[in-house]
């Protein structure tokens, strides 16, 4: 007898991701059908979904069906490896310990979007060599961001985009408005021992990829996680329509922050400065579509997870999630790196309670989405 089993592969990809328009771009599928046969799928324009370039070639492995952020076919063995049972009863994920933390270094602290922990502690383990390198994202040009790979504190400065010959109100805005897709950076690179920064949906792909032992995964030794409520999609006409809508001038932006809601300072006059909040639900035509079917607030699968919620200015929260995560992350402290401010029971569990609130209003969003 001969049993048929019937595999999903890109085509399935096309019909229950790319067409529903929940496809991140995260380049996941690209990067890993790229390592075994080149040249089947790929990015065709500069924006939108991958495409088949040579359908024929496609071997139906179904690879790029599993480890796409959309599809969650791993859920229940990534939940077990990474120690938490049931995703809507526990939606901050596995904790180790949490922290409200800033740098010691000015540098880092000065262009920083929080309080420069991820670069601060990613420079601790560059000198240290603990890692070979991070990929990180850099601004390329206005309202364009790349991954790239930091080698030393000055490629990490420089991945802030202050350095750039931008608009400082661009860099802010470009914070959190365009995708960066970190994977195609990894086919280039040499050396193992890397650290990678991603949203949850990067942070995702990354673990289903290592799960399965699939290339290129090996050479991440650490995954380190930004929270991350929404994405932006900001053009020159989005750009104008949001001014309108807010009633807020770019070219008078000083800086751009996500926490409970997006926080706007905006300076009026030379003495004068206003910060305007603007809650979440008010921005929904402005945030890429495909991040109202993303369910991850915190970063579950992420070494160790970093976001502004639950901190003051200048300051980051910090969840260390896997043995790994956690021994690093104290190495950095005990070295005087960071700087972590004491915290008691109360604090701890509002804490917790404030990120239990914004994953499970993620959870929800998404819930809404599909059924809608
Ligand atoms: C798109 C996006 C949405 C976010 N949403 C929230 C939110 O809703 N609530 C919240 O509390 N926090 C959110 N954050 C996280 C927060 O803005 C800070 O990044 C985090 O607190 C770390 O701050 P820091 O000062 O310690 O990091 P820094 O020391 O400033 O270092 C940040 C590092 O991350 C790198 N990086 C940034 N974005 C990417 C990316 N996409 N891919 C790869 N590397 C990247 C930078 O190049 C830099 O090296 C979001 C971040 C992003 C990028
Ligand atoms: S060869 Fe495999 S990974 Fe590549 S598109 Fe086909 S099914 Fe997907
Ligand atoms: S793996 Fe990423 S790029 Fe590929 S279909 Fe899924 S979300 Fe889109
Ligand atoms: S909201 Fe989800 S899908 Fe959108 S960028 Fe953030 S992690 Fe990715």
């Amino acid at each position: 007898m001969v049993i048929q089993v019937s595999v999903k592969s890109f085509k399935d990809l096309i019909k229950e991701v790319h067409n529903k328009g929940i496809c991140q771009e995260c380049g996941g599928c690209v990067s890993f059908c790229n390592a075994i046969e080149s040249g089947v799928i790929g990015f065709k324009k500069s924006s939108g979904p991958p495409e088949f370039i040579n359908e024929d070639n496609c071997l139906e492995c179904g690879i790029c069906y599993i480890i796409c952020p959309q599809t969650h076919v791993l859920d229940d063995e990534l939940n077990k490896t990474y120690n938490f049972a049931d995703f809507s009863s526990m939606p901050i994920g596995h904790i180790r310990n949490i922290y409200i933390c800033q740098t010691n270094d000015e540098e880092f602290l000065k262009y920083g979007t929080d309080g420069g922990i991820v670069n601060s502690l990613l420079n601790f383990l560059l000198e240290k060599k603990i890692i070979n390198g991070a990929i990180v994202a850099k601004t390329k040009a206005a309202f364009s961001r790349e991954a790239n790979i930091a080698k030393n504190k000055e490629d990490l400065i420089n991945s802030s985009g202050v350095k750039l010959d931008l608009h400082h109100q661009v860099t802010e805005i470009q914070k959190f408005h365009t995708y960066t897709s970190s994977f195609e950076k990894l086919k280039q690179v040499r050396f193992d021992k890397l650290a990678i920064v991603g949203t949850p949906c990067q942070i995702y792909t990354i673990r289903c990829m290592q799960e399965l032992g699939i290339i290129p995964s090996q050479n991440i030794d650490l995954c380190i996680g930004l929270f991350c409520y929404e994405n932006f999609f900001f053009d020159k006409a989005k750009s104008e329509q949001f001014e309108k809508e807010f009633n807020i001038k770019f070219e008078e932006v000083e800086k751009i922050n996500i926490k409970e809601d997006l926080i706007i300072n905006v300076k009026k006059s030379n003495i004068k400065s206003e910060t305007i909040h603007i809650p979440f639900d008010k921005l929904n035509n402005y945030m890429r579509s495909a991040c109202n079917a993303c369910n991850d607030f915190t970063n579950i699968y992420a070494d160790i997870s970093f976001g502004g919620l639950g901190s003051p200015d200048k300051f980051t929260t910090v969840m260390t999630r896997t043995k790994k995560g956690d021994e690093i992350f104290t190495k950095a402290i005990k070295a005087g790196v960071l700087n972590p401010v004491e915290l008691d029971n109360k604090r701890l569990k509002e804490i917790k309670e404030l990120l239990s609130k914004f994953s499970k209003q993620k959870i929800m969003r998404k819930e809404v989405f599909m059924n809608h």
